[in-house]
């Protein structure tokens, strides 16, 4: 695969966000890993999707959480495409409860997940691209970093390890002219929103200037702007896309 081949890898890409970043980062002369877990056929679809833009996708199942398996994801991608050029790290889950109730292992699976799954993708990635002397690694946070919200302790702890995780390594990366930065969503429709009552969704309309939740695709916007070499001068920054929630 020649050096004018972008290589992407998008993580938790069957569906939402992930899926959306995928299309948008989707173009001829990409290759774009989609990861998922469980939803393999989904993940297919997500391929399909970036097809029919005329990247070639390939489903690449591994678990964040799981530095093992990370390691040897990236192992096979630089084997077959010899080179990566942009991390995407949006794989996520929320385990919500209050703190008094929240259970151990629902703040140990959710900080494994969403900030160390996060650590290992980096980690894997940073190698090649510090050898390629060049790469666009971008992290989804949260808008619950900044503002809180009860019953997401361990959530918002994660997101919020994330941008230190962003400012941390772009500093660290810099040098080898690696960006790191990351994308701070607020109340965007997916799978993850889908089951919040009336009542809390109301409440969260009426604290939004633009007064209507964000689309996936609100999301993917900013992440293809960040991973675009028109961001080239970009790095340890945070974009707020929350439509005027918090105005940080
Ligand atoms: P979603 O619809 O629930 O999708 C989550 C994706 O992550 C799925 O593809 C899921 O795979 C994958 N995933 C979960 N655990 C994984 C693991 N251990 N390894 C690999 N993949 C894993 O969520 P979403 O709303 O699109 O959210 C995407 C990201 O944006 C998350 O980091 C989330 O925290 C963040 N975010 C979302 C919102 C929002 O309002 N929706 C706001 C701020 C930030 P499976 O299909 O296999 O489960």
């Amino acid at each position: 695969m020649g050096d004018n081949i972008r290589v992407v890898l998008v993580t938790g890409a069957s569906r939402g966000i992930g899926r959306a970043c995928v299309e948008a980062l989707a173009q001829p002369q990409t290759k774009i890993y989609v990861n998922d877990v469980a939803n393999l056929e989904q993940a297919a679809q997500t391929c399909d999707l970036a097809a029919a833009k005329g990247a070639e996708a390939e489903v690449l199942p591994f678990n964040v959480a799981e530095a093992g398996e990370v390691n040897a994801a990236v192992e096979a991608i630089l084997k077959a495409s010899g080179r990566l050029d942009v991390l995407v790290n949006n794989a996520g889950i929320a385990r919500d409860n209050l703190i008094a109730l929240m259970k151990e292992e629902d703040w140990d699976r959710v900080l494994a997940v969403n900030l160390k799954g996060a650590f290992n993708c980096l980690k894997a990635a940073c190698r090649p691209m510090m050898k390629q002397r060049g790469g666009r690694i971008i992290n989804i946070s949260s808008v619950v970093a900044y503002m809180g919200n009860p019953g997401q302790a361990n959530y918002a702890a994660s997101k919020a390890g994330l941008v230190g995780l962003t400012k941390a390594a772009a500093r660290e990366l810099a040098s080898r002219q690696i960006t790191v930065n990351a994308v701070a969503p607020g109340f965007i429709a997916t799978d993850m929103t889908a089951n919040l009552s009336e009542k809390v969704r109301a409440e969260m309309m009426a604290q939004i200037p633009l007064a209507r939740f964000g689309t996936p695709e609100d999301v993917a916007a900013a992440v293809a702007f960040l991973a675009s070499e028109a961001a080239g001068y970009i790095t340890g920054e945070v974009i707020h896309i929350n439509g005027g929630l918090i105005m940080a």
